[in-house]
């Protein structure tokens, strides 16, 4: 095994850090899935309960618009060292709320299908991004829990994680976590800035002191620049989505009705909620996890690391640094120490 030194700027944690394991966290892993998703399900839970669960049997909840069969629940019990739960999706979080014009709706979804946007024509994705937009906590079901991972199928992990991930969070104040940025279809959310602009009007007292505007926004708010964590990851504070700021965040551009009459994302909701409403050191970039969600790696360059953690991937592969993604613009307005050769990995 190689020792590998925790290094507080490079944001990699010790192997074995005996700092961050000990006492659970009221935390749970949480997914949201189709009967016909179990395939896809069982080798991402192989992979994080190898990598990491089976060390500290943290629960996972799995949530569905539709009852999950006899079957999909045998199965994914069996594979998780924590309790597995199961859970329906009230209709009221699952559904067009009232105000929504029909007919403007689809106009939109057929346009968007003539012009080849990415689920642009589907309801149920649209569905499935206002509920992690707005509602998977308010399950029953995660009343208990203080943190949450979210997984969805076909991703895995590349790399051991040694360390208590919830217990990090907890321990180092950190609201939002996340392994992967990039930048949104622009299509997809044309007036989502200009919402969110009305509602930082509204509500000046959300804006927290030491806020990453300079994150997502490269001229003081005036624009978005599409950079959003990608949200098919996200180690995160339930209470944050709980609280005051979120809550009437969400409620306004539900309101406004973009999750249907656009196709906005719940990543670049969720992006922007955490950017204004959080100060920066309570967002973290796990850099140490190596990720993998179709078609993007998060694979750490950092040798030593890479061996230490027994991380199957390839370096080359990782997406951290390249153009698309966003992950130079976050270690640059956070002045965070990037790592050795960072540049040869562009
Ligand atoms: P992508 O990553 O943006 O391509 O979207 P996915 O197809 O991976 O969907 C995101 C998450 O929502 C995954 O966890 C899916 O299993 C889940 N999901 C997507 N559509 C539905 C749906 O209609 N019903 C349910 N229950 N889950 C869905
Ligand atoms: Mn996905």
């Amino acid at each position: 095994i190689v020792d590998v030194k925790y290094d507080p700027n490079f944001k990699y944690v010790k192997y074995n850090n005996p700092e961050y394991s000990g006492k659970k966290v009221r935390a749970t892993f949480v997914t949201l899935a189709r009967n016909k998703d179990l395939e896809g399900l069982l080798p991402t839970i192989k992979s994080l309960e190898d990598r990491f669960n089976s060390k500290f049997h943290y629960d996972w909840v799995f949530l569905n618009d539709d009852e999950f069969t006899d079957t999909f629940k045998r199965t994914v019990s069996a594979m998780i060292s924590g309790e597995a739960k199961f859970g329906v999706i009230p209709k009221e979080h699952w559904s067009f709320p009232s105000w929504i014009d029909q007919d403007r709706a689809k106009k939109v979804r057929e346009e968007m299908k003539e012009k080849k946007i990415i689920y642009g024509d589907s309801i149920s994705y649209r569905h499935m991004c206002r509920f992690e937009s707005g509602f998977f906590w308010r399950h029953p079901l995660l009343d208990e829990y203080e943190f949450y991972w979210r997984v969805e199928p076909d991703v895995s992990l590349h790399c051991d994680i040694d360390y208590d991930i919830f217990r990090f969070m907890k321990d180092n104040n950190k609201k939002y976590g996340f392994t992967i940025s990039i930048k949104e279809y622009v299509a997809t959310i044309p007036t989502l800035w200009k919402t969110t602009t009305e509602f930082m009007q509204l509500h000046p007292e959300f804006l927290a002191k030491d806020n990453m505007l300079d994150f997502v926004s490269d001229d003081e708010g005036k624009t978005y620049n599409l950079c959003h964590f990608w949200s098919n990851f996200e180690i995160a504070s339930l209470d944050f989505w709980r609280g005051d700021a979120y809550t009437q965040y969400f409620e306004f551009l539900d309101n406004a009705g973009g999750f249907f009459y656009e196709r906005w994302g719940d990543a670049p909701v969720h992006s922007i909620a955490a950017s204004l409403f959080l100060n920066r050191d309570e967002v973290h970039h796990f850099g140490d996890l190596g990720y993998f969600h179709n078609p993007f790696h998060q694979c750490p360059i950092d040798e030593v690391f890479r061996l230490g953690n027994r991380c199957a991937c390839n370096p080359k592969d990782d997406f951290t640094w390249k153009g698309y993604s966003c992950g130079t613009k976050y270690y640059d307005v956070n002045k965070l120490k990037k790592p050795e050769n960072w540049e040869k990995f562009k």
